[in-house]
């Protein structure tokens, strides 16, 4: 099994060299050009201090909202300034990794260039339909928008919950507490397989999925709620339009008869469409069974995931060969 990972990474090298191979021979007589290379496709030369800055504005007003409904001593901000669980200590990572600009240096990192590269191959040959510019109305455009993005969250966590992107998401579920940031909590990878699905919304609407401004601090702001500490269920709102932190605290519940449910971000809609919401009176503890994450730190659960997807990966496409790893 070692040998076929090993054979993988290579193969993945080599698309990434291909793919850049012009770029490449302008790297080796001017050695300088790999910075920019690796500034642009990372994301880096996108970061803006006024970005960083509603990215705290919006972590600081959900975070007064929690102190207010919970007090400060079962708040998110007192377990991250004092006694640090490991499962606290991942959130923060993620967290400083995503408002810093720096996640798509690692998803590149971890994968090799190879989403970077597959995203490109996407946006530049398959078929556009850029549905915004058959379009006239903006009230329109922005419904469309953002009810289009909503459910591509929703397509993207209910693969998320299948093998054996499972063992990548697994990380995000293995939180053993609701710190509000839980919500940037991703194993780099998964980061990555977003980029892809994101690409084809891109393609359909002819903008980014996250176009407006509005509509991608809206969402992260509510992202943050969702990850509160909290048992609100929102009466029939939560019921009927958007996706409680209650029924959030569900779909993170260690019950297995609770597993893949309440699957939206957002709207609670999608969930009523294809029957994965679930409520509940029981007492619910978040986390995963067996965990094999929190133990030895961020980086090492950026390695084991990465590993684990990887097994997961070559035992369902070689399932009738004897594994041994
Ligand atoms: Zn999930
Ligand atoms: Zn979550």
């Amino acid at each position: 099994m070692k040998r076929k990972i090993f054979l993988i990474i290579f193969l993945l090298i080599l698309l990434v060299i291909f793919y850049y191979r012009d770029k490449f021979s302008l790297i080796l007589s001017n050695p300088g050009e790999f910075v920019d290379l690796l500034l642009e496709t990372s994301q880096i030369a996108a970061f803006s201090l006024y970005a960083l800055g509603l990215n705290l504005a919006i972590f600081i007003l959900a975070a007064i909202i929690e102190i207010i409904s919970i007090g400060w001593t079962n708040s998110s901000l007192k377990r991250m300034v004092s006694n640090r669980s490991k499962s606290t200590y991942g959130d923060i990572w993620c967290w400083a990794l995503s408002i810093f600009n720096l996640y798509d240096l690692f998803v590149m990192l971890f994968s090799f260039g190879f989403f970077y590269v597959f995203t490109s191959l996407i946006v530049n040959n398959v078929y556009e339909i850029h549905l915004i510019d058959k379009i006239n109305s903006p009230i329109l455009v922005f419904i469309l928008v953002f009810s289009i993005s909503d459910f591509k969250h929703y397509v993207w966590h209910y693969f998320m919950h299948k093998r054996p992107f499972w063992e990548l998401h697994k990380y995000h579920h293995s939180a053993t507490e609701f710190n509000l940031i839980t919500t940037t909590r991703s194993h780099f990878i998964e980061k990555g397989f977003l980029t892809v699905i994101d690409a084809f919304v891109f393609l359909l609407l002819g903008v980014p999925p996250e176009y407006f401004v509005l509509i991608a601090f809206a969402r992260e702001f509510y992202a943050f709620i969702l990850h509160a500490d909290v048992n609100w269920s929102l009466g029939w709102v939560g019921k009927y339009i958007f996706i409680s932190p209650r029924a959030h605290k569900i779909h993170h519940s260690k019950e297995e008869k609770h597993f893949g449910k309440n699957l939206g971000t957002f709207f609670i809609w999608w969930d009523l469409i294809f029957g994965t919401f679930l409520d509940t009176e029981e007492e619910i503890q978040i986390g995963v069974k067996d965990s094999t994450f929190n133990k030895s730190g961020f980086w090492n659960d950026m390695l084991i995931g990465t590993k684990e997807f990887a097994n997961a990966t070559l035992q369902m496409t070689f399932r009738n060969q004897k594994t041994s790893m």
